[in-house]
């Protein structure tokens, strides 16, 4: 696996494969890598015969200084484990000064409303700082396919509208979301959590399932105050929010219209750490 510490060594590197016709996958992740991840790189290995990946943590889409320094760093693990796969021929480290050579700050963006609902709503400026880093990682390594996971599913459907508005011509690929043995939706900022409450916290996903079994029979607002009547029990666990909102807008919704796909979302904290997950409700 090549690894490429500058801008300047991953445009070499881009043209010189580019030159020799390969189909390019990329999946950018902040590191701390997991199951999750790796199954970016496996789906990109399938339908491209070149991946990249990127480990960048990006500055401007933490709207909480304490989450930026706490973020987990474990670069020589990384290398490793992506190493041991095979899955990626060549991992992106850009320096901060590579992604913005003019200042750590974020553009703004128009993702069409998708940036309104829920993550956006939570995290003022969080999408507008996710836009500005992967046009830019998108704009030097000029992929075919990007792979992004249904973990992050609002981040998704953004980098979906980002793609098409701006005609960048890449084809993103949704992943689903992997899970620790218990449900958990796994995430860099589960190795934050003590033993207990890691798995305590599979009570977020079967909370989700059993949304998913309500839905079939339930208005919104009774399922929405069962889902309040759990976490106000809850020992470790508090409900940031929880929403039902349409697949295709992510508004939130109040009332099931038939030809519609709808999908359930939660943020919880636990302690001072967030984790977020989501359900397509069948
Ligand atoms: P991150 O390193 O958290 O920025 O994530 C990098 C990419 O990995 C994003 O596309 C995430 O959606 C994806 N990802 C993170 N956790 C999971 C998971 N549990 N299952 C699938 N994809 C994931």
């Amino acid at each position: 696996m090549e690894i490429l510490r500058s801008k300047e060594a991953l445009r070499a590197y881009i043209e010189r494969n580019r030159e020799m016709g390969k189909i390019i996958g990329f999946a950018p992740t902040m590191g701390a890598l997991h199951d999750g991840h790796l199954s970016l790189f496996a789906a990109a290995r399938k339908e491209n015969n070149l991946v990249v990946a990127s480990i960048f943590i990006n500055p401007t889409q933490f709207n909480n200084p304490a989450d930026l320094h706490n973020y987990p760093r474990t670069m020589e693990a990384d290398i490793q484990l992506l190493q041991s796969t095979g899955d990626v021929d060549a991992l992106y480290i850009p320096a901060v000064s590579d992604m913005y050579p003019h200042g750590t700050k974020s553009k703004s963006y128009d993702f069409g409303g998708l940036e309104n609902q829920m993550e956006g709503r939570f995290r003022t400026g969080h999408f507008d700082g996710v836009g500005t880093v992967v046009e830019e990682l998108f704009l030097q390594v000029r992929p075919d396919n990007a792979y992004f996971g249904e973990k992050d599913y609002q981040q998704l459907r953004i980098i979906e509208h980002l793609s098409q508005s701006k005609k960048m011509g890449i084809k993103i690929h949704p992943v689903p979301i992997m899970r620790e043995k218990n449900g958990l939706a796994m995430s860099s900022r589960n190795e934050r959590l003590s033993s207990e409450v890691r798995q305590a916290a599979g009570m977020i996903y079967q909370t989700l399932q059993r949304v998913d079994e309500w839905f079939r029979v339930l208005s919104i607002e009774e399922i929405k105050k069962r889902v309040e009547d759990i976490f106000a029990k809850e020992k470790y666990f508090n409900l940031e929010y929880f929403v039902i909102a349409d697949e295709q807008t992510l508004e939130e919704t109040d009332f099931f219209y038939k030809d519609r796909s709808y999908r359930a979302f939660i943020a919880v904290y636990a302690g001072e750490i967030r984790l977020i997950d989501n359900k397509h409700l069948e």
